[in-house]
């Protein structure tokens, strides 16, 4: 590839020193954090989607308002949950048609967890796309909401400053998060940066708590 990297820069929001470009990914317009977070997004967000819905009084299948005119009590209804509902809806719908349209192919149902695993195949696509960093946005945006109407327990915890070292650009500025799973859930506990391509599952957590503390003593101590 010879194209230049100062042309090309990650065009997601970054929560982390914002106003500091990050260079993409070579092929794509995303860094490499964000791109892992892409395929991190689009796991996670069927998981919120049950959740979610698992915190209507209607055990699981109710998502919207009462029905209007109803000679029963109107249920108590989470206007938030329900936003983030309609939210989730017109997103991945438009995602969906969007990379449907464009690549010739055909739109998966309309439920979040079969357009979620769709969109994943095609992650690469929509990283290369001119809009990857909003699409990134929003569907970060989605998580970061949806995780605010469940259970706060639920809540991805914050570890501190990352400690890797980027190939190009010199220490790390992200944020570590970790996010303990329960029994029953779909996905496996995970531990990652906001910023870099850092994932790991329980068995590596171990070796990365040593390796995180004797990094952040030694940046303590200058
Ligand atoms: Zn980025
Ligand atoms: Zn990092």
């Amino acid at each position: 590839m010879t194209r230049r990297r100062a042309e090309y820069l990650c065009g997601a929001t970054h929560t982390r020193n914002p106003d500091q470009p990050r260079t993409a990914a070579d092929g794509i317009n995303l860094c490499p954090g964000c791109r892992t977070a892409l395929d991190r997004h689009l796991h996670t967000l069927p998981e919120l989607h049950a959740d979610v819905l698992d915190s209507f009084p209607t055990s699981g299948t109710g998502d919207g308002p009462p029905v209007t005119g109803s000679r029963e009590p109107p249920l108590p209804y989470n206007p938030a949950a329900g936003d983030w509902l309609a939210q989730l809806r017109h997103d991945l719908g438009w995602l969906t048609t969007l990379v449907a349209t464009s690549r010739g192919i055909t739109p998966p149902q309309p439920r979040p967890a079969v357009q979620c695993v769709w969109l994943a195949t095609h992650a690469e696509w929509l990283a290369a796309q001119p809009d990857a960093g909003p699409y990134k946005d929003a569907l970060a945006g989605l998580v970061g909401r949806g995780y605010a109407v469940v259970d706060p327990a639920r809540r991805p915890l914050e570890i501190g400053p990352c400690v890797e070292q980027l190939v190009d650009e010199g220490p790390c500025d992200g944020t570590v998060w970790v996010a303990v799973r329960r029994d029953g859930d779909t996905t496996p506990s995970v531990m990652w940066c906001d910023t870099c391509t850092l994932e790991l599952d329980t068995t590596q957590w171990n070796r990365f708590g040593k390796r995180y503390e004797r990094t952040t003593r030694e940046r303590m101590a200058g």
